[in-house]
């Protein structure tokens, strides 16, 4: 989607540290990390929300997943884990849409999140 960052992003229109990437998937770090590790996991199709998926997304949402477990392993978080978090919409602080996990880790987090 042409005025989407997180597209331009992965078109390598606009930087980002990227650390992991694959055919559907693309791993970066988030330029205002709230934790020691926080990096953002997207599809790289443009699909704004959860709301917007549709049957054949099913795959690539479970490819960014898996991802998400391949990196924290190649992160070392295998033994202390990490938190994955999907902000859909107004309420939940969503900002840019374009459907992504933030992967944060590296110090015990609170639960409930804010
Ligand atoms: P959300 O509120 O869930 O939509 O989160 C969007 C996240 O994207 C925020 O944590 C931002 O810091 C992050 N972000 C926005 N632009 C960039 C960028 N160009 N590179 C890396 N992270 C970004």
């Amino acid at each position: 989607m042409q005025d989407c960052i997180f597209c331009k992003i992965v078109k390598k229109e606009i930087p980002a540290e990227i650390v992991y990437e694959n055919d559907h998937v693309l791993v970066f770090k988030d330029v205002k990390p709230a934790s020691p590790i926080h990096l953002l996991l997207i599809p790289k199709k443009h699909i704004p929300t959860f709301f917007d998926l549709q049957p054949e997304d099913s795959q690539i949402i479970g490819e960014v997943q898996r991802a998400a477990a391949t990196v924290a392993r190649d992160m070392g978080l295998a033994e202390k884990g990490f938190r994955l978090v999907s902000n859909c919409m107004e309420d939940a602080g969503q900002l840019v849409f374009h459907m992504h996990y933030h992967m944060l880790a590296g110090r015990p987090l609170q639960w409930p999140p804010g």
